[in-house]
């Protein structure tokens, strides 16, 4: 089950960078979600977290909502995620009335981590730093702060993107 979400996620990440990445880095995240049906609103969140989508049955798009005080790369991260959510629920699932909010770190790995989050993060990991540039990058020499810089991620982003690469 586990084996087969992240594959599932790689896969969908995969079939969005094809339709819609123009083969540069960072890769524009926020363009794709426009893109695909995500409209993205930066703003001031509550307290305890760090975005939220909302899709209502009613409108075509979805609504995702990052905090603007956070800092780029972790944005960036998030918008990735939320993404990551409406294409697991509005694509695969056919759900058309859902809403996932992101606690910050500490709350984070609760109850229903598994298998929206754990989808969702995989898949972001995986169009922010898309499996050929990786391998272009890595081929080339660069260290794991080098290429972080270059996706414009955080270097525990990239470290994890590197682990999860080991699984095939
Ligand atoms: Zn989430």
């Amino acid at each position: 089950m586990a084996e087969l979400v992240w594959k599932q996620a790689r896969e969908a990440a995969r079939k969005v960078l094809d339709g819609n990445w123009d083969q540069q880095v960072p890769v524009k995240i926020e363009q794709i979600c426009r893109a695909c049906g995500v409209t993205t609103y930066k703003c001031i969140m509550p307290d305890d977290l760090s975005g939220m989508i909302v899709k209502r049955a009613a409108e075509r798009d979805a609504k995702a909502f990052i905090d603007k005080e956070e800092p780029g790369v972790r944005q960036r991260f998030t918008l990735a995620h939320e993404l990551g959510h409406f294409i697991e629920r509005t694509v695969i699932a056919q759900d058309d009335e859902y809403g996932f909010e992101e606690v910050r770190m500490g709350g984070r790995r609760e109850k229903d981590y598994f298998p929206h989050e754990f989808f969702a993060d995989e898949f972001a990991g995986a169009i922010l730093m898309p499996e050929s540039k990786v391998e272009e990058f890595q081929s080339a020499g660069k260290d794991v702060a080098a290429m972080a810089q270059l996706f414009d991620v955080s270097v525990s982003a990239m470290r994890m993107r590197l682990d999860n690469l080991q699984r095939q």
